[in-house]
């Protein structure tokens, strides 16, 4: 890869510029480049995809092996992503992967992740590719207009303004969260200068606020397992996390879109067992067994769970139907998603009203998006990370087709 820093008093012309390195972006200078085309990555950070390294931390899920009609029911734009996932799914992105020399390992859920669970070995293996492909790679050049295509794009970097002219122009540059990372969604504001239709940004796949009291402070950190959440209707049964401001993990991102309208959600703390089950098992509750002796023993719960059951249903009930409501329905007051910052990707973007299938904005022809700063929602499971390498592919494609049926090159 060139060196940024080399480059930056000098003007350079590309056929395609793509702002922003993360998985859409490089995904989409990787096939301009197969396409034959000049093609650069600019990111305003001092290196690429911070974001998806940092994805890498907790363990890369990269997609869900899944039949496509499953998969594809995840994302709230099923219909403008249907094409592009069709391309490049779960199969792809495991073909993907292991064509870049990582081993990738199905888990019990079918989420699939490589086998030395971090991003970093893939990152450099898909940096040398895109090298070979010639693809130059520019760090700390901040991208700052104009929206027009076919220009020549100014950037900030360390050393100065530097002016880069390019025939189409990607923009990957991320939806609105971990702003250290890069991803600032800055870019919003010049969107809605130009007249491009945006959705507000709003946290998805984040914590849920809870006011929990001092009573709840020893379980902070502490894992529910095999539990059911719902929600108007919806269920998710998985992993959640007791955190200091509320809850999070897999069963909340789920429900993210249902969660983020209501202000209660319920808990069913041993969704195993059966409401006339338990019913019965109270029923025959010796009388001098504590309450949480019998949530210990006879239920099964453990320590995070029983503390639950006293935490969310005040006072505790007497009767028998309602100390299995408060099991089984433990009423769980929200109060609204953690801050945008903290979520893992957010929803929101460029409306898909505002570009063609291509993903190229209909208001400026030349210029496409791609990636999370585009509008579409899924919650975790490795369906963030394919659509925004399903997108970048394509939106790479469609600029290559563009200057060729448009004769620029
Ligand atoms: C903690 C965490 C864990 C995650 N885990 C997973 C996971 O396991 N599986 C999964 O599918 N997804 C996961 N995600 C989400 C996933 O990482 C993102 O959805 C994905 O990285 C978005 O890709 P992108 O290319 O659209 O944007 P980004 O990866 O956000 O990249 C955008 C790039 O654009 C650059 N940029 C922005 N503005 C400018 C500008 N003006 N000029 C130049 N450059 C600019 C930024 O510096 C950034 O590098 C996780 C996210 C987080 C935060």
């Amino acid at each position: 890869m060139e060196n940024s820093l080399a480059l930056t008093s000098q003007s350079f012309t590309y056929d395609v510029l793509i702002v922003g390195a993360g998985p859409a972006g490089m995904m989409a200078a990787e096939h301009a480049a197969l396409a034959g085309l000049r093609v650069a990555v600019a990111d305003a950070m001092p290196s690429p995809a911070r974001k998806f390294l940092m994805a890498g931390k907790s363990g890369l899920n990269l997609t869900k092996n899944e039949d496509m009609a499953t998969f594809i029911k995840n994302y709230d734009a099923i219909e403008p992503l249907r094409p592009m996932l069709a391309e490049f799914g779960p199969t792809e992105i495991i073909d993907f992967t292991q064509n870049l020399g990582q081993e990738v390992f199905t888990g019990s859920t079918g989420r699939v992740f490589p086998k030395v669970m971090k991003a970093s070995p893939l990152l450099r293996a898909w940096l040398a590719r895109l090298e070979t492909l010639g693809v130059t790679l520019l760090c700390r050049h901040r991208w700052v207009g104009p929206l027009m295509a076919g220009e020549t794009y100014s950037f900030e970097t360390p050393k100065g303004r530097v002016q880069i002219q390019a025939k189409a122009l990607i923009l990957a540059m991320g939806g609105a969260s971990w702003a250290r990372l890069g991803s600032d969604g800055a870019w919003s504001k010049d969107f809605t200068q130009a007249g491009i239709a945006q959705s507000r940004f709003v946290a998805a796949n984040v914590g849920m606020q809870v006011a929990w009291s001092e009573h709840m402070s020893p379980y902070l950190g502490k894992p529910l397992k095999n539990i059911k959440l719902s929600v108007a209707g919806a269920q998710s049964r998985g992993e959640i996390v007791i955190t200091k401001s509320g809850i999070e993990g897999g069963a909340v991102y789920a429900l993210g879109r249902m969660l983020r309208k209501n202000a209660l959600a319920r808990l069913d703390l041993a969704p195993q067992i059966s409401g006339a089950d338990l019913h019965k098992m109270i029923s025959g509750r010796k009388p001098k067994d504590s309450l949480s002796n019998f949530l210990r023993k006879s239920v099964k719960l453990d320590a995070t769970k029983r503390a639950l059951v006293f935490e969310l249903t005040k006072p505790m009930p007497r009767d028998i139907n309602g100390l299995v409501a408060a099991i089984k329905n433990a009423p769980l007051p929200l109060k609204g998603p953690c801050p945008i910052d903290q979520a893992i990707s957010t929803a929101g973007g460029v409306m898909w009203d505002a570009l063609t299938p291509e993903l190229m904005l209909k208001s400026h022809p030349g210029i496409f998006c791609a990636g999370e700063m585009v509008d579409w929602e899924a919650p975790t499971g490795g369906y963030l990370i394919t659509a925004c390498l399903a997108t970048g592919r394509w939106a790479g494609r469609a600029a290559a087709d563009y200057l060729s049926a448009t004769a620029r090159l």
